[in-house]
């Protein structure tokens, strides 16, 4: 008979749980699990010994252990060695305590030297009672990365019982690893019970040689996560989408009230020579706010539904999706194409419409939000994919989408076609990242403005500067020019002293009397936003107090003046993204960036960094060297950090050994390059695919 579980043993504990949530899930993600920091416990200091705010252990026989009622109520313990006396406080404390600490004990405490009126002391410093022959640490202890209800102690128990279990067996063949770089298992060992001769300073700054072979492991596994992907993705078809029908791309170059800039024309015809091949297309297409994506993109599409096939067009926002709607069906719908328009506000009949039209295939494009891929979406044949804006898709969204491709793949020639897949966005991705993480991404840039812009000038003032900014904007109204209002929040917050964008409305209403003041926030229903936007085109409305719901892709040429409040909240890219909203025009553009100080500092860097340049390339290697990989890629959000130990600036020689590793590992040890992935990248890896 199997042996009966009480019911206890398969509850998990809190500790358990805890770990669980930091992704401590198998043996090798706790090995892997590297301290922050080391405390040294392996010797005791005389208590005399120690300047203020030196982290010591001293050593002590309890001389006093009282109860101090005056004040603030806390506990005082003195300890007295050969040398001098040292006070302990204890301001939260059990009864408990003061029994551990009986005069006559001798304790071994650990913490941060003060010295003060009384003398020397520590507040809540570790203690244990101790024998004078109780053995010291022989290695520095680790201070793992923990959480609420995962004590260190735990940690450190579960870390070394792993180190004891855990194989940890090298996966790379001989030879393959950088000779300078010590075997894994031993690099682990050191990391996590340094000896108390090791350099605290190569740990810290991560040179040492044990920190540099899990650098190049962790890159290495990265590497060979992004070249199986981009194999994976070589072996799927894709419909050669040529002009069979013919001139639809060149009817709407004709119809359009412009002509397309040098750098438009460029990547419309790299798009163009992808899509003619039977592989699937993963294309980025950056450019800098206004250079004018979407139209490269109608092309795309035109080229697209020439061919007889289908193409989506997706915006993470309802307001962008419906004016890409508005322009799309003005310039499509006279050349004869049925553009069809899904998002989740669309109901009933008019939905099952829509669908029908994409299911017979007889809407040739199909424009929306997210709602573009839902399962009850069934294209006909689906043949490209277009994602605007596509930085703005969570990671979740940008997995889902590529799921639901694969669903959308159309059987032609007995064969399973993929769509092929263009993306945009105005956040360009900095060189060293595209390299690393989207080696098999192909990315297009336009690199060149439609001619007739003029430059934003951007200012930085205190909020205390409110009101002349407003008597600004009331003389620029007058003068018949348009305003955007940026507001952080909706709703007032008591912790972020936010203005509440309703407030504004009704202030800036007030003093701009007789001009039309619109307002746009995220929990209006979308008709409503929709109409907003609409009178704001048309400039019936002079001021658009918004959220950040216009961050994304709006575009009204004629609103030259934009003000943004608590600047300092915002992201880097954010405020570039905003700030792209006007300038769109000939008029000259100035955007206002009202900060609430004190700015720390990094808010110092990003409002300097928006008033010295305009160039998103600019703002996005700027941005990077404030944020750091990981959050720039909107990583930290998901939980998924992308690389724990590495970094790809300083650790360049290392990504360089790594990068040519992988081909050969993956040719030549195919089953050795799997492990590798799945031991450092674990559940990462689907979202390095996305
Ligand atoms: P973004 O790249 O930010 O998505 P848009 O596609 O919204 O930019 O284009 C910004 C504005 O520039 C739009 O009003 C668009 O019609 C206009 N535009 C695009 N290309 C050109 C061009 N070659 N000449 C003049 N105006 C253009
Ligand atoms: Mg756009």
């Amino acid at each position: 008979m199997p042996e009966a579980k009480s019911p206890t043993l398969q509850q998990k504990s809190a500790p358990q749980k805890a770990m669980e949530k930091l992704g401590l899930l198998r043996d090798i993600d706790l090995a892997l699990h590297i301290p922050l920091r080391y405390e040294d416990e392996t010797r005791i200091v005389p208590i005399g010994s120690g300047r203020e705010g030196d982290t010591l252990q001293c050593e002590g026989v309890v001389s006093e252990c009282r109860i101090e009622l005056r004040g603030r109520r806390q506990l005082i313990v003195r300890i007295e060695d050969d040398s001098e006396s040292l006070l302990l406080r204890f301001l939260h404390f059990y009864p408990s305590h003061q029994k551990a600490m009986a005069v006559g004990t001798r304790l071994r405490v650990r913490g941060e030297l003060r010295v003060g009126f009384f003398g020397r002391e520590m507040v809540h410093p570790a203690f244990k009672a101790v024998d004078e022959d109780t053995p010291l640490a022989q290695s520095l202890t680790p201070v793992y990365p923990a959480s609420a209800g995962l004590p260190q102690a735990y940690l450190r128990k579960a870390v070394a019982a792993v180190m004891k279990r855990a194989p940890l067996q090298e996966l790379l063949p001989a030879g393959t690893v950088p000779r300078q770089l010590p075997p894994l298992r031993e690099a682990l060992e050191f990391l996590h019970h340094p000896p108390p001769s090791a350099s605290l300073a190569t740990l810290e700054d991560h040179s040492h040689p044990a920190w540099q072979r899990l650098k190049f492991e962790e890159l290495l596994a990265q590497q060979l996560s992004q070249l199986q992907a981009q194999r994976e993705r070589a072996r799927l078809k894709a419909p050669a989408l040529r002009g069979a029908r013919g001139g639809l791309h060149e009817q709407l170059l004709d119809a359009l009230p412009f002509g397309l800039t040098g750098a438009q024309q460029r990547v419309v015809e790299e798009i163009a020579q992808d899509l003619a091949l039977p592989q699937p297309m993963h294309r980025l297409l950056q450019g800098d706010v206004g250079s004018g994506k979407t139209v490269v993109a109608a092309l795309a599409a035109a080229v697209c539904m020439d061919a007889g096939w289908q193409c989506a067009l997706m915006a993470p926002t309802e307001i962008l999706a419906e004016q890409h709607f508005r322009k799309l069906v003005q310039w499509l719908e006279p050349l004869g194409i049925k553009v069809a328009w899904l998002t989740g506000s669309v109901k009933g009949k008019a939905r099952q419409k829509m669908l029908d039209a994409v299911a017979d295939g007889s809407a040739g494009l199909v424009v929306g939000t997210h709602a573009v891929i839902e399962d009850k979406v069934q294209f006909k044949q689906l043949g490209l994919a277009i994602v605007d804006e596509q930085h703005r898709f969570g990671v979740a969204q940008r997995l889902a989408l590529r799921k639901k491709l694969e669903t959308q793949a159309s059987r032609g020639r007995g064969q399973s076609m993929e769509p092929h897949m263009l993306m945009m966005s105005a956040t360009p991705i900095p060189r060293t990242l595209a390299m690393t993480y989207f080696a098999d991404l192909a990315v297009s840039t336009i690199d060149e403005l439609p001619p007739g812009r003029s430059p934003i000038v951007t200012k930085v003032f205190a909020d205390t500067k409110r009101l002349e900014v407003i008597a600004k904007i009331a003389d620029a109204v007058e003068q018949g020019r348009q305003v955007y209002w940026v507001c952080p929040l909706i709703e007032e917050s008591e912790t972020l002293d936010l203005k509440n964008a309703t407030e504004t409305h009704a202030e800036l209403s007030a003093a701009l009397a007789g001009h039309g003041v619109g307002l746009l926030h995220g929990r209006m229903p979308p008709a409503e936003k929709a109409a907003v936007m609409a009178e704001f085109s048309a400039n019936r409305l002079s001021v658009l107090v918004a959220t950040t719901v216009i961050e994304v892709g709006v575009d009204v040429p004629n609103a030259s003046l934009m003000v943004i409040e608590h600047a300092e909240r915002f992201g880097l890219s954010q405020l570039h993204q905003l700030r792209g909203r006007v300038g769109r025009g000939a008029v000259a553009s100035v955007c206002v960036l009202l900060y609430t100080g004190p700015l720390s500092i990094t808010g110092k860097d990003r409002l300097r960094a928006m008033a010295e340049t305009t160039d998103g390339f600019e703002i996005a290697r700027r941005d990077l060297d404030i944020r750091g990989p990981g959050e720039f890629m909107g990583a930290r959000q998901s939980g998924a950090e992308l690389l724990r130990f590495a970094d790809l600036q300083e650790d360049a020689p290392l990504l360089k050994a790594a990068r040519a590793l992988a081909p050969q590992l993956l040719d030549q040890h195919p089953a050795a390059a799997q492990a590798q992935v799945t031991r450092w990248l674990g559940s990462k890896v689907e979202f390095l695919k996305a």
